[in-house]
């Protein structure tokens, strides 16, 4: 992956854990709220200053957990959400408030199962497992260490809270791992799926290689060229120029009749070797139907281009096909230019009439058509 794709992703992720941070701030702005209204209407017993202190803590945590997350600290944990450590805070803040209470535990209970929801989708069974075992443990810890300190007004009472608490994350633990479960089936399909689309997509290309291909050369195919060119010629800026030739090897028929056929099929290969080896990567060059070919220089000027071909016609006729006694190879070529607004038909006539005065003037030669029909 890219450094920049990367960066994009890291911030799509730390502004989804900052939305999930902010429904967590959410929910203890409104148990802080609960706290001050059962304070101000006399039902909280810890008084003011301990309304005060529960509020400090609050704040101080999450204050906390927001640095961490703005400075990117967060992103060097296993799991960047923090979500076991927001939970553990949650579940120390909750029975800390529990400890003030006695009578309205068992309403306040279900608090911990709430703290707990975060984790469902977020955690790994054995980490939820963990977190609903601290939940209980301190729960129960609260009312044993009253007990031990004989304060404890109803140990019956606190028995069964325990005991409905313990049942409660029993199924909840059994329901995040089956969520969990859930979301690694939905993750594998979700794999097997892109591999599919991968496999398919591969497949699509071979089949657009296959149909702009020439089975015999493996170079472009006309109509791929035609398309191509077109594209190219739409492009093109005013004041450019690209060069357009149609090469034809010579006395072809002769090397078939000599020869076989099969060494026919060799010259033709051996000319795309010897012409892939001579032209740069944006030329374009394509079989455009038995021994004659078609190439597309993209923006050249009348020298560059003679130049480019004079270099093609040159290798070529040093060119020694393997497997096969064929010597004195050789190629005449009809270059054209094109212009902003030129016509291709136009354009591949020039070059036919440029290649058709070649051939009479002797062949293994390249005749330009902007030399004019007496050159
Ligand atoms: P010129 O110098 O005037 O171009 O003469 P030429 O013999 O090259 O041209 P002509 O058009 O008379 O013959 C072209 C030959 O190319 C005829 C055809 O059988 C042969 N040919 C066309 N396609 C293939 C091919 O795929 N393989 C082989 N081996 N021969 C082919
Ligand atoms: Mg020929
Ligand atoms: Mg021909």
């Amino acid at each position: 992956m890219s450094t920049r794709s990367s960066g994009v992703t890291k911030r799509s992720l730390q502004s989804l854990l900052l939305k999930r941070f902010g429904m967590a701030v959410a929910t203890y702005a409104l148990v802080v709220l609960l706290i001050w209204v059962a304070n101000w209407v006399g039902q909280y017993p810890g008084g003011s200053l301990f309304a005060l202190y529960c509020t400090g803590l609050v704040i101080f945590s999450q204050l906390t957990f927001y640095s961490l997350f703005r400075s990117g600290i967060n992103l060097r944990f296993r799991d960047p959400s923090l979500t076991e450590a927001q939970i553990l805070v949650g579940l120390g803040l909750h029975t800390l408030l529990l400890a003030q209470l006695s009578d309205a535990r068992g309403s306040l209970l279900m608090f911990y199962v709430i703290i707990l929801m975060f984790g469902v989708f977020q955690l790994r069974p054995p980490v939820f497992v963990r977190c609903a075992a601290v939940a209980f443990f301190a729960f129960a810890g609260l009312n044993l260490w009253e007990a031990y300190q004989l304060r404890l007004a109803e140990p019956e009472q606190a028995l069964l809270q325990s005991s409905a608490l313990l049942i409660a994350l029993i199924w909840l633990s059994l329901f995040a791992s089956y969520v969990q479960a859930l979301r690694q089936r939905m993750r594998q399909r979700r794999y097997a799926l892109q591999a599919h689309q991968d496999t398919l997509r591969g497949m699509m290309r071979q089949l657009e290689d296959l149909v702009a291909t020439d089975e015999l050369t493996g170079l472009y195919n006309r109509r791929h060229f035609l398309r191509l060119a077109l594209r190219e010629l739409g492009a093109l800026g005013h004041g450019r120029q690209h060069g357009l030739a149609l090469i034809d090897l010579d006395h072809f028929k002769r090397i078939n009749d000599v020869h076989g056929h099969a060494a026919g099929d060799r010259v033709l290969q051996t000319f795309a070797a010897v012409a892939r080896a001579c032209l740069r990567d944006g030329d374009v060059l394509a079989r455009y139907g038995g021994e004659e070919f078609v190439l597309l220089l993209p923006n050249t000027d009348a020298d560059q281009f003679t130049t480019c071909c004079e270099r093609l016609r040159e290798a070529f006729a040093r060119a020694e096909p393997l497997g096969v006694q064929v010597h004195n190879l050789s190629l005449s070529a009809g270059m054209t230019l094109l212009s902003e607004g030129d016509d291709l038909d136009e354009a591949l006539q020039r070059a036919d009439q440029a290649l058709y005065r070649a051939k009479r003037g002797g062949r293994n030669r390249c005749n330009a058509a902007w030399e004019g029909a007496g050159a």
